[in-house]
């Protein structure tokens, strides 16, 4: 049987946990070579283990998001050796600290900035034509409901999501001639990490897995989709469309 992403070559940032570690799991079994990146040396070889055992083919790149010239060099390195990118899913992202606006250190304003918007500007800067050279290039990117609610001591979160949509939805206005395609996606709560961070007293058995929202994110990898700009959320086990 025909895998849903056979042939298929997707960048997966935040693979060593979480959604991202689900994400890259899931576009593996679906039949893409998997470039995971992400700081966790370790994380990422738990994943590549995975993703053999299950006959998958992964690329690790443990880098720092933060390292804007690394960002800008793993353009060229994927053109160098595969020409073209069919899949970017920038899903890494940093909650920092939750606390009034007056409280935030400028230094921890400048790290959720730094991973949450500059890092994804300059990937797409990197991967723009590797991705026009497929052809079905998809970018996927995770943002949050706090990108349009926004709540008291989440300041940073909720404007680096918010500028997140803004650069996904101008990336998707460039490319609109193109069969490159953007989507947004708010996973909504989930029980990864960040999730525990955010709300301690949360039973997180309650939540649905990251494998619950990456396998339904596949949709949007697969070389079928028709929309671009989507806005999309996973509630209820299935993502809604809210615009396009
Ligand atoms: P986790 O904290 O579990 O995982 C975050 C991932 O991002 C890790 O793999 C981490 O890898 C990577 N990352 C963080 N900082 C850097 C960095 N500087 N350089 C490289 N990689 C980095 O988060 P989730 O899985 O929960 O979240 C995934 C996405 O979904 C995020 O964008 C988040 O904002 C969004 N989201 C999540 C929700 C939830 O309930 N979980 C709800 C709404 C949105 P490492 O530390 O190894 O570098």
């Amino acid at each position: 049987m025909t895998k849903r992403l056979e042939n298929r070559l997707a960048l997966v940032t935040g693979a060593s946990r979480g959604i991202g570690y689900a994400l890259a799991r899931a576009f593996a079994r679906e039949g893409a070579h998997v470039v995971a990146l992400a700081r966790t040396v370790g994380g990422l070889e738990e994943l590549d283990d995975e993703i053999q055992a299950m006959g998958g083919s992964a690329t690790l790149v443990p880098v720092d998001l933060k390292d804007v010239e690394a960002l800008d060099r793993l353009g060229g390195q994927i053109h160098e050796r595969w020409g073209k990118l069919d899949i970017f899913a920038a899903n890494a992202g940093v909650l920092g600290r939750l606390t009034p606006l007056g409280h935030l250190k400028a230094k921890e304003w400048d790290e959720v900035m730094a991973v949450n918007v500059t890092a994804n500007w300059r990937l797409v800067r990197s991967l723009d034509p590797l991705l026009r050279a497929s052809d079905a290039g998809r970018a996927i990117f995770l943002s949050s409901g706090a990108a349009h609610k926004c709540k008291a001591y989440w300041g940073a979160y909720s404007v680096s999501k918010a500028a997140l949509e803004a650069l996904a939805r101008t990336y998707a206005a460039e490319v609109a001639t193109t069969p490159v395609r953007v989507s947004i996606v708010n996973p909504g709560a989930t029980r990864t990490a960040m999730r525990a961070r955010a709300m301690p007293g949360e039973d997180p058995e309650t939540l649905p897995t990251p494998a619950d929202v990456a396998d339904t994110l596949v949709a949007l990898a697969e070389p079928g989709l028709g929309v671009n700009g989507g806005l999309y959320d996973f509630a209820d086990g299935r993502l809604t469309i809210r615009s396009a």
